[in-house]
């Protein structure tokens, strides 16, 4: 049987975007001056004079002669009664993407970003608004860098060290995992925004083949598994990719992840009514969790209900037993409240073009 994501998705034409090169990119390509110092003043906005990097007229010609030097475009912010806002971007091609910046509850200066990887997506999971509008293309690695550059400058924070990034937006980031894995080299590199890995996370739907390659890779982020189902009827049914890679092989290639010290997984678990919602679901989840439940985090997500999916919030009473069942059972357990329901920013309820 073939896959959407057995193919590669297509990738945007044209000079390379700036923000995605690394000094030894710049170096190659011929960029004159210090490559490092370059790499430098493209990453850090903050530093920028008028909107622009601080570097040399020669330099500045020659990135704009050889690179793409555009950043994404702000189109559109919603702004949700949680704190949190939607940023809709235009890239250079006019596609769209979502964004959500996200500061912590409490007073502090902390945000998360959620960011996306592609245009659309092709893992047709039945309960996501993106997943309808099927795959157009790869961000490349300069326009997810872009995106963290342009909430920083627009919303903050001004500097990197309260930023924590997950990659749950739009796409599925181990679908692009060479352009979203150079992304992660610049943006935790210590000439740029510095961000450790520790504060970046990719979430996956479970498409094992990218997590075994990613295992490998260094930098390493912390990854989180989109899970959503016990039984393989139910997760295929929900998410197509079960039909390639089962739960069994799931938890399998969960074994090749060596962690390290202190280093947690994450499980998501959107909970839908009458689907996945049961006690019955709730011992099955903890079976299949088996010694990784002692330690690693299981975020319970009520569905967010969206127009494109038919799929239902569970009630309060389920939810409430679930939750229960899995302490019982020794899972560290969140339920995670949503954020941004109010201007269709939270799980699941990204989308352009539908
Ligand atoms: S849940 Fe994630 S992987 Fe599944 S369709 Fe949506 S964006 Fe893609």
């Amino acid at each position: 049987m073939n896959f959407a994501w057995d193919q590669p998705a297509p990738e945007r034409k044209g000079r390379p975007n700036a923000f995605g090169l690394t000094p030894e990119d710049l170096e190659s390509l011929g960029c004159p001056g210090r490559s490092q110092h370059v790499f430098s003043q493209l990453q850090r906005q903050w530093q920028w004079i008028e909107e622009h990097p601080f570097l040399s007229k020669e330099v500045r010609y020659w990135l704009e002669d050889h690179t793409d030097l555009s950043l994404p475009i702000l189109s559109q912010a919603l702004h949700s009664e949680d704190g949190s806002t939607k940023c809709i971007l235009s890239l250079n091609d006019g596609e769209l993407i979502e964004v959500v910046h996200m500061p912590r509850e409490v007073k502090t200066s902390r945000v998360t970003l959620c960011i996306s990887s592609q245009v659309g997506c092709a893992m047709g999971c039945t309960f996501c608004a993106t997943g309808a509008m099927g795959i157009k293309r790869n961000l490349e690695s300069g326009e997810i860098v872009g995106q963290v550059l342009l909430l920083m400058k627009t919303l903050g924070p001004k500097t990197p060290d309260h930023l924590t990034l997950v990659f749950m937006g739009m796409g599925e980031p181990l679908h692009n995992l060479m352009n979203v894995h150079k992304a992660i080299q610049i943006l935790s590199h210590s000439h740029g925004l510095n961000i450790s890995p520790k504060r970046i996370t990719v979430s996956t739907s479970g498409l094992v083949s990218g997590i075994e390659r990613l295992a490998r890779m260094t930098p390493r982020p912390l990854l989180a598994i989109s899970l959503n189902a016990t039984t393989d009827e139910v997760r295929s049914s929900s998410m197509p990719i079960n039909r390639a890679y089962n739960l069994s092989q799931l938890r399998h290639a969960l074994d090749s992840w060596i962690l390290k010290t202190n280093e947690k997984l994450t499980f998501e678990y959107v909970l839908m009514r009458g689907v996945n919602d049961s006690y019955l679901d709730a011992h099955r989840l903890s079976e299949w969790l088996g010694e990784l439940r002692h330690q690693h985090n299981v975020n319970l997500i009520p569905m967010n209900e969206h127009r494109a999916s038919d799929q239902k919030e569970p009630s309060r009473e389920s939810l409430e037993i679930f939750s229960r069942t899995l302490r019982d059972l020794g899972c560290f357990v969140t339920v995670r409240k949503s954020r941004g329901r109010d201007i269709q920013a939270a799980c699941g309820q990204l989308i352009r073009n539908l």
